[in-house]
């Protein structure tokens, strides 16, 4: 199973954009870019829908079917682990092994002590092509890199081996994700991460690092753009070194969980990537949801209506919703406009508000990563919400498509 050079992972929470969200991949492949379509959802978002895997996949199926995709597409299991894996097994074939928690945890001596037995060779100098200086490598060094990952890549190979049992060998693709931790890792650490990938024998097709800087969702990249290039481009390098070195699949890439939006340092990855003739997965976080509610917003009377309520709930609640998404939202609640203001507003005010246009006089960071996360209360409106989305399916349709054509696909690669 072959993911392709270029994947992209979008959200789909209420399962109703799959076609407008494929129709970007063909736009693309109109101008002669190839992305591989991958639909992801977490168990955390499927938990607070109420909704189910297999629905993912389903609605995945049926926009590939309308609209005549013969690429490949993937549904992803975004990180899971040991727990939270099962219901995922028969309707995902792209998994999103998360190492979070298991970082920092130490192995046992004589797991440890093999480690440093296996990566002994590599003290002294180690040169890694592309990267100007040779780095000086430590037997510290290596044992920091074995008491800091080890006991997690082994509990990733615990849960390969538990997916490959139930799916068989070359019937997913493998992501391991270390990026919803505090500190970034090197690439140094990185070197050393994939060599224990390799020793678990887990044919890994994508890796999600932690990079410096804040990626909160929806919003741009917060950091500085040059260090983060030089992180990406080394971490590329060490890739490349690793999967000769290690042995590990060819195809081996990057995947950037970018949380969406990082409109400052896309076209940075973009570069890099074509100057190393290299591939790529982004996986972007459920920003379809916020393209739906511009939509009934732009669609006005009733669909903005419900915008509105949606939004005051959002307003009235936002300990409880916001307190799960802590790490990865940035919100000053007084800058918050009251839902007494906003339901004066039409529907392009309320548009402007929400979408990413740093440059639009009306646009309200705050606000939109509030309503990125009150996902919650559309899915409690029920049918009264998913029948909107339906009824004004064309207008809602419009900007998911627009959204990640032109915000995603244009700066990254470059069309
Ligand atoms: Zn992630």
């Amino acid at each position: 199973m072959q993911l392709g050079k270029c994947s992209f992972g979008t959200g789909d929470r209420f399962a109703r954009q799959g076609e407008a969200q494929l129709k970007a991949f063909i736009m693309a492949r109109q101008q002669g870019v190839n992305i591989t379509p991958v639909w992801n959802k977490s168990n955390r978002e499927h938990i607070t829908i109420g909704s189910d895997p297999r629905q993912t996949r389903a609605a995945a199926g049926k926009a590939v079917k309308n609209l005549n995709w013969e690429g490949d597409w993937f549904v992803d299991a975004d990180h899971i682990n040991i727990d939270t894996v099962d219901r995922f097994i028969d309707s995902s074939d792209f998994f999103t092994i998360d190492l979070a928690d298991f970082i920092g945890r130490k192995a046992s001596s004589k797991e440890l002590e093999g480690f440093y037995a296996s990566n002994e060779k590599f003290t002294g100098q180690l040169n890694i092509p592309g990267i100007p200086q040779p780095l000086n490598l430590t037997g510290e060094m290596i044992n920091a890199a074995g008491e800091k990952f080890l006991f997690a890549i082994k509990e990733a190979g615990r849960i390969y081996r538990h997916i490959k049992s139930k799916k068989g060998n070359e019937n997913f693709i493998a992501e391991i994700s270390m990026d919803e931790v505090d500190e970034p890792q090197t690439p140094l650490e990185l070197f050393f991460i994939l060599s224990a990938i390799s020793a678990e024998k887990i044919p890994v097709r994508t890796i999600a690092p932690k990079f410096s800087g804040r990626f909160n969702k929806g919003v741009d990249y917060q950091g500085d753009p040059d260090r983060f290039a030089m992180e990406f481009e080394q971490d590329l390098m060490v890739i490349d070194h690793a999967v000769k070195v290690f042995g590990l699949p060819e195809d081996l890439k990057l995947s950037v969980h970018s949380g969406s939006d990082k409109f400052s340092i896309y076209p940075v990855m973009g570069q890099l990537i074509r100057k190393y003739n290299k591939g790529i997965h982004v996986k972007t976080a459920g920003t379809t949801w916020l393209e739906e509610m511009t939509g009934l917003a732009l669609a006005g009377g009733e669909a903005l209506g419900l915008a509105v309520d949606i939004y005051g709930r959002a307003v009235d609640r936002f300990d409880e919703l916001c307190g799960p998404y802590s790490a990865v939202i940035d919100i000053d609640r007084s800058q918050l406009p009251a839902r007494e203001d906003v339901s004066t507003w039409n529907g392009e005010q309320f548009a402007a508000a929400l979408r990413h246009d740093p440059d639009h006089p009306g646009y309200n960071p705050h606000m939109r990563q509030l309503i990125h996360v009150a996902y919650k209360i559309a899915a409690e409106y029920g049918d009264v919400f998913t029948g909107m989305l339906e009824k004004y399916s064309e207008i809602t349709g419009r900007q998911v498509t627009g959204n990640i054509y032109d915000n995603h696909f244009k700066r990254i690669f470059d069309l």
